[in-house]
């Protein structure tokens, strides 16, 4: 497995989709969880975080402007510290969830320890227009229609897929809506058994996971060449956009090519 995050150069700054885990996690492990790390055997090296990795291209950490986490569980959050200064863009039924996650019935993911440093949140209704059979999609303040908040609710409350217009199309950071790349087959959809089970039960509504997923697959099926789709966690995915030279990024991002070929894994 591998976390893709993305970093976008942008007008308004960088912004991060998806955090990884960050370097506190790997300072103290503690701040995640046993089971996590005896299940995942995360790759706890400084180097991969997404701070060092944007460090390596030259920036600071307060370059990053805005996080765009795609939901709050803790291989998706632990990066959140590591950029205090960032506005942290979350549906609200996902920062609610978050925030009391044993009233919203889900028993296992978030980690407060994550954002004990106060992040700057910025909760956002679910609401907004519809995109390619995606209902109540909504753009990232101040960037136009180039960045958009896409709703993918189902593995957690309020799950977020990001969209980022490019010159060849869209590229789509589906989070956690699916695990492997075979499960967004348009053909023959599948997925290992293990897995199956697994995002089945961390899903807190799995019909909407499912239908997200059906929706996914056409959107891949009817639009192969306008929309580029991957997941969070599939290596397949990762390797094939880390190598590959992408579509020449829009006039206001500058640097989505350049950044998804620096994608950042933060556990294996
Ligand atoms: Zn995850």
């Amino acid at each position: 497995m591998v976390c893709h995050c993305l970093v976008l150069e942008t007008r308004q700054g960088l912004v991060l989709v998806d955090t990884g885990l960050g370097m506190h996690d790997i300072q103290d492990p503690s701040r995640l969880e046993r089971r996590f790390i005896k299940r995942s055997a995360p790759w706890l090296d400084p180097h991969e975080t997404a701070v060092a990795q944007a460090e390596r291209l030259g920036f600071k950490h307060e370059d990053v402007r805005h996080i765009i986490p795609t939901h709050l569980d803790l291989d998706h959050a632990g990066g959140l510290s590591d950029f205090p200064t960032a506005e942290v863009h979350v549906f609200r039924d996902e920062h609610e969830a978050a925030m009391h996650p044993v009233r919203r019935g889900k028993k296992f993911g978030y980690r407060p320890r994550q954002w004990a440093h106060g992040p700057r949140w910025k909760p956002h209704a679910l609401d907004g227009e519809r995109w390619f059979g995606f209902e109540a999609v909504r753009p990232l303040p101040g960037l136009g229609d180039d960045v958009l908040l896409v709703p993918l609710v189902g593995h957690s409350e309020g799950h977020c897929g990001v969209a980022v217009k490019t010159n060849g199309g869209w590229l789509r950071h589906a989070g956690e809506a699916y695990f492997n790349h075979r499960g967004l087959d348009p053909v023959v959809p599948r997925s290992p058994l293990g897995l199956a089970l697994f995002q089945r039960l961390r899903s807190v509504d799995n019909a909407a996971r499912l239908a997200n997923q059906a929706r996914l697959r056409e959107l891949v099926r009817n639009h192969p060449r306008e929309v580029h789709v991957f997941s969070a966690h599939c290596v397949t995915e990762f390797q094939r956009h880390a190598a590959s030279s992408l579509p020449v990024a829009s006039a206001l991002i500058q640097g989505a090519a350049e950044s998804c070929r620096g994608a950042i894994p933060a556990t294996r």
